[in-house]
């Protein structure tokens, strides 16, 4: 949540700077602002409501030159999104220019001990906090900006990613993070700074990703320097990106959402490649091969996740539990962190994040880390704090994500789960060959049935046009298709704001079945699975109350395709990946409600991608 972008250098930095807000914009988008120091030294900040388009509306008329800025699209948690509570934010005498992600817990504590000395407030965020008692802490010590960022910084409690400039000096920016995420790039006599590398990739490809409780003295006088919190020097580790920035465009799609959900045949294929051989004999997932004796002794596996990765963390339990006989437990982060869990020795904790960086998941990885569990992650992105954190992992290797609404980092996370319950399974002992070999085939066909459900991409539109006006929707399915109607439902709610309810179907009789009438329309997953008939019986309990039935089947149906009012055909694939394919239309049905309504796909109301904060 949020976004940080930084310059320092030779060229002009805020064109640099807006070009990467606009890169960042999808992990938070109320207010957005520039502070930049100009030719002669002055310290300027720019900011406004509203996404960027309107912030650069305003600077046309400002002077916006100058070498070194920085810049903040923010995702409101402290104050609401007004011009005044945007970031950058100076310090009392306008010396020095702050921006932050995340959240300082203690900030009424110190803003209180500040204005008691004097300081006074303009805004409600918490961020204001830290940069007014740095300069209380440089003017009381009479230290350098580095040493009272880092003395101010020891005060803290909450997470943070931070940027500071100081009027006067044009050579330096100062930065930090504590579970907030921070990358510098470095390039030729410049340095950039953002909170991934999307906006820097188009500059260079070194970069060096910030640890927690770690500081970086950006200079152009002695380079870069990372100290940690007790002022140690650490060293620079640069790692080389592998992004390209075609994968940052919107390559001719009306929005990233529709890009990423089109995008799948290729994302399946690139989460298999390098994994199941060309015979299509064998799945080898490393993460899990090179502690194949820990996966084997597993007593108990843990998933914790939030949001869609929750849900695909759902299916993870279907398939592990199903594969490989070991009991998991599938828990949202954010509980899981607090509620004291049991974790013993020889437990195995799997954290599911696209972006790798949401708050909640990483601190149940600590927390599992410090109880002797062996944690696992499924990410996207490489190099993230979670793929840092964990002892083992496996990428989903989907590309960049930018659409607020998660599509191609499920299905690709569900896709390398698949990978990782067929390898623990077939060295466990605890699948048939005959069993593996049908389900690699399985895998190997996914990207395909995607490419053929893509094709209905008119049909689904069409359908969408029809229920546009719904003000209520519910999302029916069983067994491995469960999740799949949680998932849809969920984006459904994300991008269109209609009410949405995913259900396990037999449960509706035990509630949602009264909210049942030709207003209430459902979308029943019933793709022939062994669960089948069983979904024909729920089908008609609905109908027989009115309800209009949006069915997802397979072709050889003849059964729902008779009672649903609508029909959606997909493939036929095995159970297990059936919520693949089964969530594709639903992406697009919910793409396409959203476009009718006029919501703003990529940028719904009140959400960020990458929730960084908890
Ligand atoms: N807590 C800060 C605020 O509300 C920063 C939020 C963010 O990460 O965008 O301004």
């Amino acid at each position: 949540m949020c976004g940080i972008v930084g310059y320092i250098g030779n060229k002009e930095a805020y064109p640099i700077l807006i070009k990467g807000l606009h890169r960042l914009e999808y992990r938070g988008y109320d207010s957005a602002g520039v502070a930049l120091i100009s030719e002669d030294g002055d310290l300027k900040i720019y900011k406004s409501r509203g996404k960027v388009a309107e912030l650069e509306r305003i600077m046309q008329s400002k002077d916006t030159g100058g070498h070194v800025g920085i810049a903040h699209t923010r995702w409101a948690t402290h104050g609401e999104p007004n011009d005044i509570n945007a970031h950058p934010h100076y310090s009392e005498s306008r010396n020095l220019a702050i921006i932050h992600n995340g959240i300082i817990e203690n900030y009424a504590l110190l803003k209180e001990a500040l204005q008691a000395n004097g300081y006074t407030f303009k805004s409600d965020t918490d961020s204001e906090v830290i940069v007014q008692l740095i300069e209380y802490i440089q003017n009381t010590n009479r230290c350098s900006l580095p040493e009272a960022v880092r003395r101010a910084l020891r005060e803290l409690v909450g997470a943070y990613a931070i940027a500071i400039i100081e009027k006067g000096n044009k050579t330096r920016i100062i930065a930090a993070r504590k579970s907030s995420p921070l990358v510098v790039g470095i390039g030729q006599g410049e340095f950039f700074l953002a909170s991934d590398a999307t906006p820097i990739v188009e500059h260079t490809d070194k970069v060096v990703y910030l640890n927690n409780d770690e500081i970086a003295d950006i200079s152009l006088d002695h380079g870069l320097r990372i100290f940690d919190i007790d002022n140690n020097e650490s060293d620079i580790d640069i790692k080389q990106l592998q992004l390209s920035i075609s994968e940052l465009e919107k390559g001719g799609y009306p929005h990233f959402m529709l890009k990423e959900i089109f995008e799948q045949p290729k994302t399946i294929t690139d989460a298999i490649r390098g994994r199941v051989n060309v015979e299509m004999t064998n799945v080898v997932l490393s993460g899990v091969i090179d502690n194949k004796e820990i996966f084997i002794n597993a007593k108990r596996i843990i998933i914790v996740a939030c949001g869609t990765s929750w849900h695909a963390g759902l299916i993870g339990e279907y398939l592990i539990e199903d594969m490989c006989r070991i009991p998991v437990e599938v828990e949202y982060a954010s509980e899981f962190r607090y509620r004291n869990p049991v974790i013993n020795k020889g437990d195995i904790v799997i954290a599911i994040s696209q972006s790798g960086e949401t708050a909640d998941t990483l601190a149940a990885v600590e927390l599992a880390k410090s109880k002797g569990a062996f944690i696992f992650g499924i990410c996207n992105v490489v190099g993230s704090s979670i793929a840092r954190a964990t002892d083992s992992g496996a990428y989903i290797h989907v590309g960049p994500e930018i659409g607020v609404a998660s599509t191609k980092a499920f299905t690709g996370q569900v896709t390398v789960l698949m990978m990782l319950a067929l390898t623990l399974g077939h060295h466990k002992g605890t699948i048939s060959q005959e069993f593996y070999l049908d389900k690699i085939k399985h895998l190997c066909q996914l990207s395909e049935q995607i490419a053929d459900i893509l094709q209905l991409d008119n049909q689904i539109a069409d359908l969408a046009k029809i229920f546009t006006y719904a003000r209520n929707f519910l999302y029916l399915g069983r067994g491995y298709n469960y999740p799949a109607a949680l998932e849809g439902a969920l984006k459904l709610k994300e991008i269109s704001y209609i009410h949405a309810e995913g259900y396990p179907i037999a449960e509706m009789k035990h509630g949602p079945i009264a909210l049942i009438d030709s207003e209430m329309p459902t979308v029943v997953i019933a793709t022939t699975d062994k669960i089948y008939e069983k979904t024909i019986s729920n089908i008609q309990e609905i109908k027989a109350r009115g309800g209009k039935i949006i069915a997802i089947i397979n072709p050889d149906d003849n059964i729902v395709r008779k009672i649903a009012d609508y029909i959606i055909e997909i493939p036929r694939t095995c159970e297990h990946l059936s919520p693949v394919l089964a969530s594709v239309p639903l992406q697009l049905l919910a793409y396409y409600i959203a476009v009718y309504k006029g919501r703003d796909v990529d940028r719904p109301r009140n959400l960020a991608k990458s929730v960084t904060v908890e």
